[in-house]
């Protein structure tokens, strides 16, 4: 079995069998921080929890890069998702780039994002589509 690694430590965490991201939550002003932090970004309290983040989103804005990218072949899709509980997550969303719009709900994937040269997977997360019709894992 080839060695896997977390692509930023602690940002995915096992939950009931299944990756999930893990944020920061504020038990002072309430807000939620991704990637998780020591100090919350907001009030710089140190009274924050891990919390699991939302699995599903709706896009902020988006841009499509059409040249490759370290292990990534084009068109890559790069977006800010705006999670429920205000969070706002950096990550690339596996779409068609013709169906892409602002204000479309997508859902978190984790998995394999790229294998390095010892074999070595990379484990990460990106977003799909809520209403593909293209199934998928
Ligand atoms: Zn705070």
């Amino acid at each position: 079995m080839s060695k896997q690694v977390v692509f930023y430590p602690g940002a995915l965490e096992e939950r009931d069998g299944k990756l999930v991201q893990m944020g920061h939550k504020c038990k002072d002003c309430g807000k939620t921080s991704y990637p998780a932090v020591e100090l919350c970004p907001f009030c710089s309290s140190e009274n924050v929890e891990r919390v699991p983040l939302s699995t599903t989103g709706t896009v902020f804005s988006y841009s499509i890069t059409r040249v490759p990218v370290g292990p990534f072949k084009p068109p890559i899709i790069g977006g800010y998702i705006d999670l429920p509980e205000g969070t706002r997550v950096f990550g690339q969303i596996h779409a068609k780039a013709e169906e892409m719009k602002t204000g479309m709900k997508v859902k978190v994937r984790t998995g394999v994002i790229w294998t390095e040269k010892d074999g070595t997977e990379v484990i990460g997360y990106h977003y799909v589509p809520c209403e593909t019709g293209s199934g998928g894992a």
